[in-house]
């Protein structure tokens, strides 16, 4: 047996630059404070209006997809919407891809924006795919060419999204630029569509069924549609009084401006 490790013979003398030891006696909690996280959100977001989503119900059988593309329930595309909360939330990234399309432009980039674990009114704020989010604080300006029908809607033009406020309407007649001005030739009625006043309303040659071609520039709230959760489920464990609690964090969703609000029916 080899004996050379003996015992140290020497006290050592204990120096003077000793630091404290590495470990402290009690070990912090270190977890996450989901409530200051969630109020830091809530301190700087800006406002969404959350709308659930539930596909539509409304077709004969499942086996053959017969939703009816003219449906009212759901406005023709699959999904109705349920329980609407305000929600406060951030936008962490957000695309600068726009799409063009000749009757419009419409910006469909996606985002990401975080949200806190509960609605304000202490609820838990959940997201899926298809749920709605609108902010209606900051309007956006949008553009869409509209072919004057007076068959359609009674008469009105709708929107894709309901008019917040009107920045131009203009239309070509013999060559010669024509505007059409608010509260003269038309109002935004409640539904935010163009009511047009009696007498004031652009030419229809009805035989060829040919309206006049309007360029409507407007501002309405941008929508965003769910696409999914960056993450499941985001969960920690807090001390709550003592002992060790499993609650939610902030989420994390991504979301995509939606640009087919209303039915495909009403498109002039
Ligand atoms: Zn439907």
């Amino acid at each position: 047996m080899a004996t050379n490790s003996k015992k140290p013979s020497q006290i050592y003398p204990a120096s003077s630059t000793s630091v404290p030891p590495f470990m402290p006696n009690q070990i912090i909690d270190p977890s996450i404070r989901g409530e200051s996280f969630d109020q830091l959100i809530q301190n700087r977001g800006i406002r969404f209006i959350h709308k659930r989503a539930a596909p539509c119900p409304n077709m004969e059988k499942l086996t053959d997809n017969s939703h009816n593309p003219l449906c009212a329930i759901c406005n023709g595309n699959g999904f109705l919407y349920y329980c609407e909360k305000e929600i406060w939330g951030i936008f962490v990234s957000n695309s600068l891809e726009k799409n063009f399309e000749q009757q419009g432009m419409w910006e469909i980039g996606t985002a990401v924006v975080t949200f806190p674990a509960l609605y304000p009114d202490g609820t838990v704020a959940e997201f899926n795919t298809y749920d709605q989010l609108e902010i209606d604080d900051f309007p956006v300006r949008l553009w869409e060419l509209k072919e004057y029908d007076p068959s359609e809607n009674g008469g009105v033009t709708r929107m894709r999204y309901p008019v917040d406020t009107i920045d131009v309407v203009t239309s070509a007649q013999n060559n010669v630029r024509v505007d059409f001005v608010e509260g003269t030739d038309f109002t935004v009625n409640v539904d935010g569509n163009l009511a047009w006043i009696a007498g004031r309303e652009p030419s229809y040659d009805a035989p060829n069924e040919k309206g006049e071609v309007l360029s409507i520039v407007y501002h309405a709230n941008p929508r965003y549609n769910v696409l999914q959760q960056m993450r499941e489920l985001r969960i920690t464990q807090q001390l709550i009084d003592g002992q060790k609690t499993a609650i939610r964090l902030p989420q994390q969703i991504l979301v995509k401006r939606d640009f087919l609000f209303n039915p495909p029916n009403s498109e002039s």
